[in-house]
């Protein structure tokens, strides 16, 4: 059933929708004075675009925003400081997209394993940090190299007591050490943009020349990081990722990630359980209703935006299993009790990393158990004794009694960006659509929160 309420002046978003069985909820927020209205610069009035008949009517509203994913979100946010009257439409029943926790029997479980850096410069403009209340993880990770041996290796800037462990384990000749230790330095004081302007490679033939290091750390590191197996992403890219390991600690929100996009979303108009099923640009349509604006953004995973955007080029995508588990045993009786990163440079079975998530945010599983999240690439059906088979050696602990709390199957995690590929696409189309999201910039949360700025910018500049 859809409700349809005509604001108080001419061009304000006053809908108040309601889709069928599963009500959609429909925030407001109040337009600031002196902002621009929708319709502004033709006395009130927009052409529709000819597919929709090319006759005249007042906006609805600004600007429509399709999906409220980290991308849709920040641009929402942008457009609304700017003062224009906004709306997002999102098909599911949370913000976030693809940053989703979800609780089941009171643990937290983020849908697919996944951390913010700190240190993403966007994520820095974008976020209160505080509010978040991040836990960090270890700066480093944890190489098990056989059954009985596990090597922790940590930035020892960050965690001197492990230097010893660090200078013991870190693979490769003492050539390879120096060379990788000084791409970090370099990496770490290098503008993003200056970095962006190395001539590209794969990562595989980029980190070639840190020899055992790369074989032996980096690629196993990377696989999980990136999705990607072959490394053939973009050193460029990969670079980017480096640099940010460098110079933040990853974290999660003490809560679950779900924290970030609700953080976004506060005080925007969003009508949750509204799938959009066609655009132009300048209506939306839902469907129970068509939406006029003055501007439309495609902000969906990139799959949907080229299902609504007819020739919009989409390259790989990339898939990947995370699996849920609470131990039999308490956080401390693994990895030392810390949240670090298990990898297994041998590739002995299918998880690329494993991690006692409650070690760093012990409020994910309030009773106090130990929560695990182990991740594979590729969304297919894993045999759980492999996955329990592997998970005993990466742990070096039984986990044949370990709980399965959930399995996230991900047919989507993120776009592939394999050398060659711009850093940045353009996110205004000839067709006059704008479209934002992880696809059009790096594939990453700092990617997603870049995409929502500049299409912003780009629609201010069309509306001025
Ligand atoms: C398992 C996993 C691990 C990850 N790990 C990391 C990590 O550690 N660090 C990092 O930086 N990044 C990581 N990422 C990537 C990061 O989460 C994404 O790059 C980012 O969230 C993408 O945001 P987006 O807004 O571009 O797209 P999305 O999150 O896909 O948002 C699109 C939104 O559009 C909505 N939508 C789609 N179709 C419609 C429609 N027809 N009508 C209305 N709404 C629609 C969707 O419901 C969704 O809410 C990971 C991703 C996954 C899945």
């Amino acid at each position: 059933m859809v409700r349809s309420m005509k604001g108080s002046s001419a061009g304000s978003c006053g809908l108040v929708i309601q889709a069928g069985c599963a009500p959609s909820q429909h925030r407001r927020v109040a337009r600031p004075q002196g902002a621009p209205s929708a319709g502004r610069d033709h006395d009130g009035l927009v052409s529709t675009h000819p597919e929709h008949g090319g006759s005249h009517r007042l906006p609805d509203c600004d600007v429509a925003i399709v999906g409220a994913g980290i991308a849709g979100l920040a641009a929402a946010r942008h457009l609304t400081t700017a003062g224009f009257n906004v709306r997002v439409f999102e098909a599911g029943a949370a913000v976030g997209g693809r940053v989703r926790s979800e609780s089941i029997d009171g643990i937290t479980v983020d849908i697919g394993f996944q951390l913010i850096n700190p240190a993403y410069p966007e994520a820095q403009r974008m976020l209160d940090f505080d509010d978040l209340s991040l836990r960090p993880f270890v700066a480093g990770v944890l190489l098990r190299e056989s059954e009985g041996k596990a090597s922790l290796i940590a930035d020892p800037m960050r965690h001197p007591a492990d230097v010893v462990s660090t200078a013991l384990h870190v693979p490769g000749s003492r050539l390879q050490q120096i060379r990788f230790v000084a791409e970090i330095l370099r990496l770490a004081r290098m503008n993003p943009r200056a970095l962006e302007q190395r001539p590209d490679l794969t990562a595989r033939e980029a980190l070639s020349r840190f020899g055992k290091i790369s074989d032996d750390l980096l690629a196993a590191f990377l696989s999980g990081v990136l999705f990607d197996d072959s490394l053939t992403t973009s050193r460029r890219f990969v670079d980017l990722v480096l640099r940010s390991f460098v110079r933040g600690t990853p974290a999660v929100p003490a809560t679950g990630m779900q924290r970030i996009p609700d953080q976004l979303a506060r005080g925007l108009d969003i009508a949750l359980n509204t799938r959009v099923r066609a655009v132009t640009p300048s209506t939306v349509a839902t469907e129970s209703e068509t939406v006029h604006a003055r501007a439309i953004i495609v902000a969906c995973d990139p799959r949907t935006a080229a299902t609504l955007i007819p020739g919009l080029a989409i390259g790989e995508l990339r898939s990947g299993t995370t699996w849920w588990h609470l131990a039999d045993s308490p956080g401390s009786a693994l990895t030392n009790g810390r949240p670090v990163l298990v990898i297994d440079p041998r590739r002995t079975g299918p998880l690329v990393n494993s991690v006692v998530l409650s070690n760093a945010a012990p409020a994910y599983a309030p009773d106090g158990r130990a929560l695990i999240a182990s991740t594979a690439l590729g969304a297919g059906q894993f045999d759980d004794s492999d996955v329990r088979r592997h998970l005993s050696y990466l742990h070096g602990i039984d986990t044949s009694r370990w709980d399965v709390v959930a399995v996230h199957r991900l047919d989507l995690t993120v776009p592939a960006m394999p050398a060659g590929t711009p850093l940045r696409k353009p996110v205004v189309l000839d067709n006059g659509l704008f479209v934002a999201g992880d696809h059009r910039d790096t594939p990453s949360l700092q990617g997603a929160l870049v995409s929502g700025r500049r299409v912003a910018a780009a629609v201010q500049h069309a509306l001025a």
